[in-house]
């Protein structure tokens, strides 16, 4: 979360200027004394002087009054309609997506009535109806915007809704009404704060244009569509007074978009520009963190921790440390939820809104050959990084991929974001990344729609699209789980030809719970259960001879015609009973220990440390296993 320290400096200025804006206008009768509503005809369209800063209108009235008691009215306007709106629209989205159903069916069916129609006309109708007045301007502008923040609040809370933490706080049997308020309203804030901003500044605007077409304000009650109105027939002689309210406007919406952007910014360190990140959602730097010095190496994960937002939740991800190199695959295992695929958004920089890391480092190094830090880098070096240094496949390349364009735009475009060149050597390029890739007819098929191509296809644009820019790492989250097993043998044997050519010494990482694929083409393996890695070591030792019992558990269950693993486990394809734990429902001890077939009671009491092999070359997260060093069980130090 955002320190207040932190929040205080990055909101002071747009907080500041947006304030002055609001209280100045509030603050109307002790800046000037004059009525707004007096007409004084023989000194129609006066100029400036001392009594009257801002001159007068075209019925002799005091502009400066009228501009300032015009802004109590419309502020009023925005600000309390924006307000409804925001309860209606969040009250609405919050019991829509936590109860789904009917509930659900209302929700998004009333919104999508109401946003049917075009928002000035539906103003207009209703005035034409009810008449002009504030309160049917409030009614009018909370009936237009409630839709805006019920689809906000829907879609941002199914989200939240889908965490572990809000899973496990319905285990433990907390109410509903709890969870939604207590749990889910305070993680969809940021989003409903900035939007809040939004539509304040939108209202003003609306209520102006009403107000300007004789439908809003009712005379002779100041507003500044009606200065406008009234100014604009005599804008060639007395341009000041359309200029007045003009810029009344302008400053007021744009102090409100100051803020707003900021606000964004601020709820929201990966949307930030420039280096004020966030200094708590930042890990701690560690002293002894492993740092890149053998030049294979890619990059360095060192006891990467992670949290949800949420205060009180439990890590999501306790300790992961992997160590990447050139040439080589790294294979993270595990069944789904055990937190491989946060690791590697991790590293893209790319956690969920709700997720931050807490502890841990995240080294790479550039291919200019610079170290960084992940996790201490601003938005816009964090986007210099991704596709250029590190690039990711994921598993299901139809949804990767935008079914609008075509494939040629969608790899011009990401090869054009980090490499200045014409659209027509892009092009080129993006052929020769095609052929390379395996794709036939590279020529023809650059111009398909994604839905024109097989999936075995798409996945090969996903490769030539991640390796356009050449990176250092490249992550595969799953990339063949979505493929049939014709297809997923040939994008494992490509990827396995690509790490071979590539010039730079690609490193991949490959995510994935299927070990018959892990075997075809890892050099390393760690296997992860519940946010830990347990086993760590090269790939045919681990998958020959697994020393941890959830290693062993997931090769016995693996349906793979894999020569080798067939051996290891002979005939029998054995299930691993029991579901991992929540983070909120994590046993004390180790964690596999209500799993596993041969726990001990002081299994218990201890969670073991990863303990190295004596050649250093794998690692294991047992008590019982070779590496645990003797008497561990006696003289644990790592208590749970
Ligand atoms: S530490 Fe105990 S419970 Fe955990 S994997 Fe080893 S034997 Fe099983």
């Amino acid at each position: 979360m955002m320190s207040v320290r932190n929040f205080h400096k990055r909101m002071i200025l747009p907080s500041l200027f947006l304030a002055a804006l609001i209280i100045i206008p509030f603050a109307a009768p002790l800046i000037t004394a004059d009525d707004p509503v007096k007409i004084a005809v023989r000194y129609r369209l006066a100029a400036p002087d001392l009594e009257h800063w801002l001159g007068r209108d075209e019925f002799g009235r005091d502009r400066l009054a009228r501009v300032l008691y015009g802004g109590q009215v419309s502020l009023t306007v925005a600000f309390v309609a924006t307000t409804i709106a925001c309860i209606i629209g969040t009250f609405f989205g919050l019991v829509g997506a936590y109860f789904r159903g009917p509930s659900e069916f209302v929700t998004s069916r009333l919104s999508d009535i109401v946003l049917c129609f075009p928002p000035i006309l539906l103003a207009l109708l209703v005035v034409t109806l009810f008449g002009p007045g504030s309160v049917t301007l409030v009614a009018v502008l909370s009936v237009l915007y409630f839709p805006t923040f019920a689809r906000i609040t829907f879609s941002e809370a199914l989200r939240v809704t889908s965490l572990d933490f809000v899973e496990a706080s319905r285990a433990l049997g907390t109410p509903s009404y709890r969870i939604v308020l207590g749990t889910v309203l305070p993680n969809i804030a940021g989003p409903l704060s900035v939007q809040y901003s939004l539509t304040a500044a939108a209202a003003i605007t609306i209520e102006s244009g009403l107000s300007f077409l004789g439908l809003g304000v009712v005379p002779p009650a100041p507003s500044w569509g009606q200065m406008i109105r009234g100014a604009r027939q005599f804008m060639n002689q007395d341009p000041l007074g359309i200029m007045i309210p003009c810029a009344a406007l302008v400053l007021t919406i744009f102090a409100i978009n100051f803020f707003c952007d900021r606000l964004r910014d601020t709820l929201d360190p990966k949307g930030a520009s420039g280096s004020s990140m966030d200094e708590v959602s930042k890990p701690k730097a560690q002293a002894d963190a492993p740092t890149i010095k053998d030049p294979d190496v890619v990059a360095v994960i060192n006891k990467l921790r992670l949290e949800t937002a949420h205060f009180g939740t439990p890590a999501v991800i306790e300790d992961v440390s992997l160590i990447l190199r050139a040439n080589q695959c790294t294979a993270l295992v595990g069944e789904s939820g055990s937190g491989k695929s946060l690791s590697s958004l991790a590293l893209m920089g790319l956690l969920p809104g709700a997720i931050r890391q807490v502890g841990g480092t995240l080294q790479l190094r550039r291919k200019s050959d610079e170290v960084v830090d992940l996790g201490f880098l601003d938005a816009r070096t964090l986007e210099d990084i991704r596709g250029n240094d590190i690039a990711m496949i994921f598993q299901e390349p139809m949804t990767s991929l935008n079914p609008i364009h075509k494939i040629s735009d969608q790899m011009i475009e990401a090869i054009t974001a980090h490499r200045p060149m014409s659209r027509s050597d892009a092009r080129a390029h993006a052929i020769a990344l095609l052929k390379r890739v395996g794709m036939n007819d590279a020529e023809r098929r650059i111009d398909s729609y994604p839905d024109q191509m097989s999936g075995g296809m798409r996945q090969r644009v996903m490769i030539g699209m991640a390796l356009s820019c050449e990176p250092r790492l490249l992550i595969a989250d799953e990339p063949t789980t979505a493929l049939d097993v014709t297809i997923q043998a040939e994008i494992i044997e490509l990827l396995q030809t690509l790490r071979q050519d590539q010039g730079n010494g690609l490193s991949l990482l490959f995510i994935s719970h299927n070990l018959g694929v892990v075997a075809d083409i890892a050099d390393r393996v760690a296997v992860m259960y519940s946010g830990l890695i347990v086993e760590e070591g090269p790939a045919a030792q681990i998958l020959r001879d697994p020393h941890h019992p959830y290693t062993r558990a997931l090769i016995e269950s693996m349906p793979s015609s894999h020569e080798e693993l067939n051996s290891a486990r002979g005939d029998r394809l054995p299930a691993i009973s029991g579901t991992p734990p929540l983070p909120s429902a994590r046993p004390s001890g180790c964690t596999f220990r209500d799993r596993c077939p041969i726990a001990l009671p002081a299994c218990a009491d201890i969670r073991p440390a990863l303990y190295p092999s004596a050649d250093g070359e794998r690692a294991v997260r047992c008590l019982r296993a070779p590496e645990a060093p003797a008497g561990v069980m006696n003289h644990q130090t790592e208590a749970a």
